[in-house]
């Protein structure tokens, strides 16, 4: 049995609850919410106000069996929902930023392409049979990565470090494959919680420096460096 936080998101009315936290073990339910924590801002995250709060539970983590139950109804939703919105989909060459190409190889920059929307599609992870993260599913991100496509929210499409965010994901699904992806990102979500989650972590942290701008570097190979010390 072991401690675990969780962040809930203010949603209106609502309060949705999503694991967080250094310590994390898997959950079946989610119970009352207790701490208020300051206002966080993640680019392809939370811009709400956050709760942060403590339960003891006493399940295990994702379990392969959950996943492989899983993985096919996701790659399929997946798949589904790329093929409704390619009509839609830019690169993001086509958007010229400033910057990005001297992170990113061009090559990348005119495959990798993104989708404006107003409501990021994201998968019914509980109908699924993922309920543990049905916070997820609600939480209200800025942007959202499957494969080398992302969907990106209308009102901060001009936003070039979010592309980079994103673009941070479209190397990490395109590196460790699609199974590999989804499997590291759940078990780092129900572990680490969504900020300190390892390809989050990856994902703000080249962030953070590419918003810095103190020395340029290849995105890429500081992923490929990255994703190598999780295996
Ligand atoms: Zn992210």
């Amino acid at each position: 049995m072991r401690r675990r936080e969780f962040i809930a998101v203010l949603s209106g009315a609502a309060a949705w609850p999503v694991v967080a936290g250094a310590q994390q073990a898997g959950t079946k339910h989610i119970g009352a919410f207790m701490s208020t924590a300051p206002k966080e801002t993640f680019s392809d995250g939370y811009r709400q106000g956050v709760i942060i709060s403590h339960k003891t539970i006493g399940t295990c983590r994702l379990t392969p069996e959950e996943f492989h139950t899983a993985y096919p109804k996701l790659w399929v939703w997946i798949q589904n929902t790329l093929a409704l919105y390619e009509k839609n989909a830019e690169s993001i060459a086509s958007m010229h930023f400033v910057h990005l190409p001297l992170y990113f190889d061009h090559s990348l920059l005119e495959a990798a392409k993104f989708i404006a929307i107003d409501r990021l599609p994201m998968p019914p992870l509980a109908a699924m049979g993922l309920s543990r993260f049905a916070a997820f599913e609600e939480g209200n991100f800025n942007g959202i990565t499957y494969l080398d496509r992302y969907f990106i929210k209308q009102t901060v499409v001009n936003e070039e470090a979010i592309h980079f965010h994103e673009l941070i994901h479209v190397i990490q699904w395109r590196l460790l494959g699609p199974e590999g992806f989804l499997v590291a990102y759940a078990n780092g979500l129900d572990e680490f919680g969504y900020e300190n989650s390892p390809l989050e972590k990856m994902a703000y942290d080249a962030e953070a420096a590419f918003k810095r701008s103190s020395a340029i570097f290849d995105a890429e190979k500081f992923v490929e460096e990255q994703v190598g010390h999780l295996r």
